[in-house]
């Protein structure tokens, strides 16, 4: 089925996409409150949290947002190593959070040794960091990073975004003591653009109660007054969305969240080992993503001219991103997709270099 091998939006299951057919209910109703509750248990085993996940009609970036403006009182440290780091970086700043960014080279990790100075100085309260970093196909090692971060301050804050990767890759909220673990519907999940999804800790709500100016559209406080006292938001929900969000959650659960994360795996080394062969990968041994490969042009390859032949057979492959725009392209291996899928897609792209 998977015919967007771009790290996201993804492909959506048909009976996925059938779900935003249903009629429309009000979001003050008994059956909405029975569609928003019924969400969080599966939400909670995905991401391994006994806390609340909160689910907003926004992408991810308003979450990105939401964690900066919820949670940091005194100052936040952000650990970037591409694009969406830095996009955090800016969000921090445009919403007068007082932030620092500690970069990483393109390529390479962030490290837990990056944390060691500007932890032990004091002025931070919070940590924000990407798990997957979907320019340069970057995983961070997130639970190295938030172990550290938590002996060096033990009442930290941390943030991570995991847009390209949650529901395809493990990561283990409460385990790796996280505080607000944020994705978006289009990507691993496989459900269309448009629901920002939100683990969000007990430490991170009362670091929000604690605060005066939180926003309003993503206020937490207000979010979780609704989710348990209302079971619905405070504004009107995307409720087509949620139809299809509940549709994908049992399919998932269905497919099984261990064998997904696996699947996940093999679909990545089979892009990687290809990738190697030809070109060569962008990102450091052992920090490769495990849903998007980032691949250096190592020998010349027009991406257009690549993705209107593969249009021809309705496959489409996704360009560098941001700096790196032009010195890589990117393969996405997330959501629906199939072992089967890369089957069609990379052998087209053998015969396209063999011209
Ligand atoms: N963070 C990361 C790591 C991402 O990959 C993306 C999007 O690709 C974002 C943030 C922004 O997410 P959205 O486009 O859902 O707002």
């Amino acid at each position: 089925m998977a015919r967007l091998f771009i790290p996201g939006p993804t492909d959506v299951a048909p009976e996925v996409l059938a779900a935003q057919n249903k009629p429309m209910i009000g979001h003050r109703s008994q059956a909405f409150y029975a569609l928003f509750t019924g969400l969080q248990p599966r939400l909670r085993e995905l991401f391994r949290t006994e806390a609340r996940v909160f689910i907003t009609a926004s992408s991810g970036t308003g979450l990105q947002e939401a964690a900066a403006r919820n949670c940091v009182r005194q100052r936040l440290l952000l650990l970037s190593c591409g694009a969406f780091g830095d996009r955090w970086h800016q969000v921090a700043i445009s919403n007068g959070v007082p932030v620092d960014r500690i970069s990483s080279e393109w390529g390479q990790p962030n490290t837990p040794d990056q944390l060691e100075d500007a932890l032990r100085s004091g002025r931070y309260d919070s940590l924000a960091v990407v798990h997957n970093e979907t320019s340069t196909g970057v995983e961070n090692p997130v639970a190295e990073i938030a172990a550290r971060a938590r002996e060096l301050v033990p009442d930290i804050l941390i943030f991570v975004a995991a847009v390209s990767s949650a529901g395809g890759a493990e990561i283990r909220v409460d385990d790796w003591g996280l505080d607000v673990l944020l994705t978006s519907s289009q990507k691993c999940l496989a459900v269309p653009p448009g629901l920002g999804l939100a683990a969000v800790s007990d430490r991170a709500l009362a670091r929000a109660r604690s605060k005066k100016e939180r926003g309003w559209y993503f206020d937490f406080v207000q979010l979780e007054k609704y989710l348990v006292d209302r079971q619905s938001t405070p504004a009107t929900p995307a409720v087509s969305l949620i139809y299809a969000l509940d549709v994908q959650l049992d399919r998932i659960m269905a497919e099984g969240i261990e064998a997904r994360f696996a699947r996940h795996r093999r679909l990545a080394d089979q892009v990687r080992t290809w990738a190697a062969n030809r070109f060569s990968l962008y990102a450091a041994e052992g920090y490769r993503s495990q849903t998007v490969t980032t691949i250096r042009k190592s020998r010349p390859i027009d991406i257009p001219a690549l993705n209107a032949a593969l249009r021809q057979h309705d496959m489409v492959i996704a360009n560098g991103y941001g700096p790196i725009r032009e010195e890589t392209f990117r393969i996405g291996h997330m959501g629906e997709m199939q072992s089967s899928d890369l089957d069609v897609l990379l052998p087209e792209i053998d015969r396209f270099l063999d011209e």
